[in-house]
């Protein structure tokens, strides 16, 4: 029998328990026992806490990690933070293989000034407070004025930049959590400008994301025609970005008669940011491209007003303890990091691509491990039965999915209506939840 510890219950996670399972022996999950940690009492990572609330599409494909999870050879082991309950060397010493799923839960910074003035929100706390992550459930992000600008041309600028003009009334379906609806109700923004730093033949945001845009009750996406280049260039395109050039373009023909916008300004680098004690503007420097496609300062630089400014560029991992870290994620080589150890998903090749480029990540590494440890053989390490020991000698409670599914039912008992879940935001309000 081995013994395989996944660190990390975000799609990345789930993918590689599911290739697992399906590596050592199917269905009876004879050839080895999987353990999916995580530092929270729940699982899903990315899925709870990142993917938009009014997403629950996406947000659907948790249905197939609770079967990965409902199998005899998997278990979740939550409330156990690898690298200060138990570190990555002894993880090693209990199991076969260890797998680092850890996802990408930080802000990368733009390194500019004022960039640590209040107002400035990093998107990971400004999506993780929509969410319900216990760690930003007291951001208290400024909706008091009428501006806010969104730093980034991909998809999470998009979410934000939405979730910030949407209606009550839009939220009907959504898991947003109570605070941030009602936060976002009162909210005084009219105006969010979503700053790229290249042009729109550079962005990162997907089709179905931009289309919702053009769809929204009380606001309304800008464009400047005049930073498209001639309509013929978009035909060199991948057919992805060309179709949402194309829907941005389309942004242009839009009637302007609702109470809320979405300006689109490309070209704009921010280099500082300015106020008196907080956030009050983002110095922006017109760009222009150069040779390369890079975003190249002209000099000119304005101001646009925004108390609030979310920073949308992308993520880095957290270092773990012993483990190579180099660029916001774990130095690998095809996801193997050293003998037995490997990462996966975005702690492996940084924050990008969807949730689905996930599944193959895991389903690779996964082969790796199978080579390295073919089913059939063991080395007699003791997996769970060895590290629920150590926990309770550190004072450290795990959970189980049972604990889980209780968590779920006490959340979805307390929804608002038409709302899947209210979910609890603090992490003492979970184990409450089950008897705790
Ligand atoms: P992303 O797609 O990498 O986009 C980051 C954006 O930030 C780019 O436009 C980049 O511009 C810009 N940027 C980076 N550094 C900057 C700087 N110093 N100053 C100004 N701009 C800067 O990252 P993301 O939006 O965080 O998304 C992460 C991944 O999750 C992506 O794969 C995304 O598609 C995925 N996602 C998917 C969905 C969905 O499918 N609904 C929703 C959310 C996220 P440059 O191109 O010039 O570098």
């Amino acid at each position: 029998m081995r013994h395989f510890a996944v660190v990390g219950s975000g799609p990345a996670g789930f993918y590689t328990a599911e290739a697992l399972e399906k590596a050592y022996g199917g269905a009876d999950s004879a050839g080895a026992r999987i353990d999916i940690l995580d530092r929270y009492p729940v699982p899903y990572g990315l899925i709870r806490f990142g993917v938009a609330p009014d997403h629950q599409s996406l947000k659907a494909v948790s249905k197939r990690y609770d079967k990965v999870a409902e199998n005899a050879g998997v278990d979740f082991i939550g409330n156990v933070t690898v690298g200060r309950d138990v570190s990555v060397a002894e993880l090693l010493e209990l199991y076969d293989a260890v797998i680092l799923a850890t996802g990408a839960p930080h802000d990368r910074k733009l390194g500019i000034r004022g960039e640590d003035l209040p107002g400035v929100i990093g998107s990971a706390e400004f999506v993780g407070w929509y969410n319900g992550h216990p760690e930003f459930a007291d951001l208290d992000p400024p909706l008091a004025g009428s501006h806010a600008a969104v730093v980034g041309a991909g998809n999470v600028a998009l979410d934000c930049a939405r979730i910030l003009s949407k209606t009550r009334h839009e939220f009907e379906g959504s898991d947003i959590v109570g605070h941030a609806l009602d936060a976002l109700d009162r909210s005084a923004i009219r105006t969010v400008t979503i700053l790229g730093r290249r042009g729109p033949h550079q962005v990162a945001m997907t089709p179905k994301e931009l289309g919702e845009l053009g769809h929204l009750e009380a606001a309304v996406p800008e464009v400047e025609p005049a930073d498209f280049p001639p309509v013929e260039a978009d035909e060199a395109l991948d057919p992805g970005l060309r179709k949402s050039v194309t829907l941005l373009r389309g942004f242009a023909d839009l009637e302007r008669n609702k109470p809320k916008r979405i300006v689109f300004d490309f070209f704009a680098k921010p280099v500082a940011i300015e106020g008196d004690g907080r956030a009050e503007r983002i110095i922006v420097e017109r760009t222009l491209l150069d040779d390369s496609g890079a975003a190249r300062g002209t000099g000119e630089t304005y101001a646009v007003p925004a108390p609030l400014i979310i920073t949308a560029i992308g993520y880095s991992t957290s270092p773990i303890a012993d483990v190579p870290f180099e660029g916001g994620k774990f130095v690998n080589q095809n996801g193997r990091i050293g003998d037995r150890l490997f990462a996966v998903g975005w702690a492996r090749r940084g924050p990008t691509g969807t949730i689905g480029t996930n599944r193959p990540d895991g389903y690779e590494v996964a082969d790796q491990v199978a080579a390295a440890l073919p089913p059939g053989s063991s080395d007699n390490r003791p997996g769970a039965e060895g590290l629920k020991p150590l926990l309770e000698q550190r004072g450290v409670m795990p959970t189980d999915y049972d604990d889980w599914r209780k968590i779920e039912e006490t959340e979805t008992g307390r929804a608002r209506p038409g709302s899947p879940r209210e979910k609890f935001v603090r992490h003492q309000d979970w184990l409450q939840a089950i008897g705790r």
